[in-house]
């Protein structure tokens, strides 16, 4: 069967990334059409609108894309095509196994973490009242007759949304994910005794949520006790569940963990359609280099494979890249960190497309 998959390759190492990561994807024995469209910047320039209709549209008819990271330049202006790209299409769940694979750079053993981060609320919604604006006085003044509080007359404001909706749904998403892979424990990370009309509703959703899953242990921790706590013991922690913001800290915090960006693959899932996308970001100042890590992307890859029932392509491709970092020859930088000799992005592709036709 012919996958049709609509590929975006993001700007920054983007292309690089999505170049290899289309390579071995072919070499994996699964069969694609892509429909290559575009986002961000590239997407400015040549359709004048950062997400553009077509691109919404292909993604709407494929069910299934795959995407290279997106730049989305600090300030005002403009705002996150990524984060507009999970709200539109309502890909409420990221999913980011952070597992380590033998011969990773890290100092940890044994850490296999899936954090499961909600995608469309909390401080992502992008509802913002900037400095010095008539509706950030409004406001001020709401929030001074409702709750007795003043907020500073130089103050910019983003606000936290939590609702019980997104939760539920999040959480139920986490804890179904745990059984159909056999975890045996969800973990919901939230700061709920300081906010405890978002967080708390959070945890306790979460708490509703947990008995309808006797066969999974639920646990909750504080989120700052847990950043301790993983990177003290993370071998202790299973499936993790967290509101946006905790979920996009805590997923780079467990990609560190397993070896660095390089090496940390996710999906952003509705319930009818997905995106796979690394974690990491389109790290401009590598552009062009053939330099960096392209096997989150692989990874990702290999997360897309398995959502498209491609199981025996998803091992096999997996199985060379775990040789690959194993080996430890055909590796980029970032698993060289004493400064050994390393290859470029392509050259890892290269590798892994050797792998597998060795394994035949
Ligand atoms: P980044 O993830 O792009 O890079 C941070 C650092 O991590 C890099 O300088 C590099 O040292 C390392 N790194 C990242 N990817 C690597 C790889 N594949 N191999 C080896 N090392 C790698 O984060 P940033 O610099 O904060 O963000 C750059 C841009 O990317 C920003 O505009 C940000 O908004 C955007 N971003 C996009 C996505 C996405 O498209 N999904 C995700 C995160 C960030």
């Amino acid at each position: 069967m012919v996958h049709n998959v609509t590929l975006i390759p993001g700007d920054g190492i983007g292309p690089e990334v999505s170049e290899a990561t289309i390579r071995v994807l072919e070499a994996s024995g699964a069969r694609f059409h892509w429909e290559i469209v575009y986002a961000g910047a590239e997407a400015l320039e040549k359709f004048g609108a950062v997400l553009p209709e077509a691109t919404l549209a292909s993604i709407r008819k494929n069910r299934v894309a795959i995407k290279g990271p997106v730049t989305t330049p600090i300030g005002a202006g403009f705002r996150s095509v990524n984060v507009a790209l999970r709200k539109k299409l309502d890909l409420y769940a990221c999913l980011r196994p952070c597992k380590i694979y033998p011969g990773a750079p890290t100092v940890f053993k044994n850490v296999d973490i899936v954090v499961v981060r909600e995608n469309t609320e909390d401080l992502y919604t992008g509802i913002e009242f900037e400095k010095n604006k008539p509706e950030t006085a409004r406001l001020r003044q709401l929030v001074a007759e409702a709750t007795g509080s003043e907020v500073r007359e130089d103050s910019g404001v983003s606000l936290k949304v939590i609702s019980e909706t997104a939760s539920r749904r999040i959480v139920k998403f986490a804890f179904e994910y745990a059984r159909a892979n056999k975890r045996k424990r969800v973990t919901a990370a939230h700061k709920a005794n300081i906010m405890k009309f978002s967080d708390g509703l959070f945890l306790a959703a979460a708490r509703e949520v947990a008995p309808e899953y006797p066969d999974i242990e639920f646990e909750d921790r504080i989120v700052d006790n847990l950043c301790m706590q993983l990177v003290k013991r993370p071998q202790q922690f299973d499936v993790l569940v967290l509101p946006n913001l905790y979920g996009d800290l805590i997923s780079d915090l467990c990609a560190g963990l397993v070896g660095g960006l390089g090496l940390a693959p996710g999906a952003n899932l509705g319930d009818d359609m997905a995106i796979f996308e690394a974690t990491h970001g389109s790290a401009p100042k590598y552009k062009g280099l053939n330099k960096v890590n392209p096997m989150s992307m692989m990874l990702s890859g290999v997360m897309m494979l398995r959502h498209l029932d491609e199981k025996e392509a998803a091992d096999r491709l997996e199985n060379a890249i775990a040789a690959v970092i194993a080996e430890g020859k055909d590796v980029t930088y970032d698993m060289k960190p004493n400064g050994a000799e390393s290859v470029g992005t392509s050259q890892v592709a290269d590798a892994v497309i050797k792998k597998m036709r060795e394994a035949k």
